[in-house]
């Protein structure tokens, strides 16, 4: 078994709070001229480069800084055609209200299974290229039993993480049976959906017409919880609403959005800090020219919080996380350590991982690489591509 040691590593930002000689201030877990051992896709060693262990072979990356890969905790990977006009439209002041999604469900049912793989591939590599080494990937633009299972077989050729979102919009079909839609999700879409997925997500979300109420959301999460699945929610996007409350009750590992909260929302979001993360989208609020979510607000009450892409054809087209990193900078008011670490442990935390997120030895070896000294460069340098996944010699998968 080949192990490979990373050397000339500038800045190394592990997120690891035990690690001992690191600078833990801002919980960065941080140490200068490091170095990390890889053997068989995982770390095998992290420390001080002139404390490190002999390896087979050695790749130096010249003085750069290095992080954990990118978790990307949110996204919609699977979809065909294209929304680029409505995006426009939204510039010049229309508003977004889910409707459009019906235009990328049909344009998803009509392509072919190697078409919808072609894009799904594509756009992963997209996010590898900016420094993103896990994905969770949803379904939602099926909609029937036939394009929500294919549509998550297909996601999980590219990760393990597959969230199956058949509560995304009721389609046209059934806008005048609810009822029966929210059937065929509990019922034979679910049973087809499970083998390829890990999570089941809603979109309960009052204010739009097109997504769930409060009590279909119910019904839609607990029936995947009893069918094995872990719990999601799209909620708070659009205005106040049961996204939130919903979540923490049914002790979802994420609600996401999160932008419109009421004081006990923040109050039952820091309560259930260790089950459940508030998942930031500020690539949504940039996309629909929305108001962003207040995260200060958030990690001040003590809400576990992490940031994702949302990357998908309707709101947010962007599958750059240091775009978000951004964002979450400039707009949210956070600190680039608690951006960076939103992004990782949080994203991570949010999946229930503990094996990502945090460069630590027995975690999978998914590291990035700057093209920079310093981790900050991602926030002071917005919008060069200097993020991009390490490839380890003998990692295998994604
Ligand atoms: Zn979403």
């Amino acid at each position: 078994m080949t192990s490979t040691i990373f050397t000339g590593i500038a800045e190394l930002v592990t997120g690891d709070a035990l690690l001992d000689g690191a600078d833990h201030s801002e919980h960065l877990g941080r140490l200068s001229d490091a170095a990390v051992v890889v053997q068989n896709g995982l770390i095998a060693w992290v420390g001080p480069a002139s404390q490190a262990p002999v390896a087979d072979q050695c790749r130096d990356v010249g003085g750069r800084a290095v992080i954990p890969g990118f978790v990307d905790s949110h996204s919609h990977l699977v979809f065909a055609g294209d929304r680029s006009q409505e995006f426009v439209a939204r510039m010049t002041g229309a508003r977004y209200d889910g409707g459009g999604i019906a235009t990328s469900v049909n344009a998803t049912r009509a392509a072919s299974d190697d078409e919808l793989r072609a894009l799904v591939a594509r756009r992963v590599a997209e996010m590898r290229a900016q420094g993103t080494t896990t994905v969770e990937i949803k379904s939602g633009y099926g909609l029937s039993v036939h394009d929500e299972a294919r549509s998550l077989r297909i996601a999980a050729e590219f990760s393990s993480e597959t969230t199956f979102l058949g509560a995304h919009v009721v389609p046209l079909e059934f806008a005048d049976s609810r009822s029966e839609y929210v059937d065929l999700i509990t019922g034979e879409m679910l049973s087809a959906c499970v083998p390829h997925a890990r999570w089941i997500d809603v979109f309960c979300e009052p204010h739009s017409s097109h997504a769930f109420t409060e009590d279909e959301a119910r019904v839609v999460l607990s029936a995947g919880r009893n069918a094995g699945l872990g719990l999601r929610v799209h909620g708070n996007q659009l205005g106040h609403g049961p996204g939130v409350r919903l979540a923490v009750e049914l002790g979802a590992a994420s609600v996401d959005h999160c932008t419109f909260l009421s004081a006990e929302d923040v109050e039952q979001l820091a309560a259930a800090s260790e089950t459940t993360v508030a998942t930031l989208l500020p690539g949504v609020e940039f996309s629909t020219r929305s108001p962003y979510p207040n995260a200060r607000r958030l990690l001040d009450a003590g809400v576990s919080i992490a940031l994702a892409s949302d990357c998908n054809p309707g709101t947010c087209y962007s599958s750059s996380i240091p775009f978000v990193l951004a964002l979450a900078v400039r707009e949210m008011s956070l600190t680039p350590a608690e951006a960076l670490l939103a992004a990782t442990y949080g994203s991570a935390k949010s999946l229930r991982r503990n094996d990502i997120g945090v460069i630590r030895a027995g975690n999978r070896a998914d590291l990035t690489v700057l093209d920079a000294p310093s981790y900050l460069h991602l926030f002071y340098r917005a919008g060069v591509p200097i993020a991009r996944a390490l490839d380890p010699v003998g990692c295998h998968g994604h």
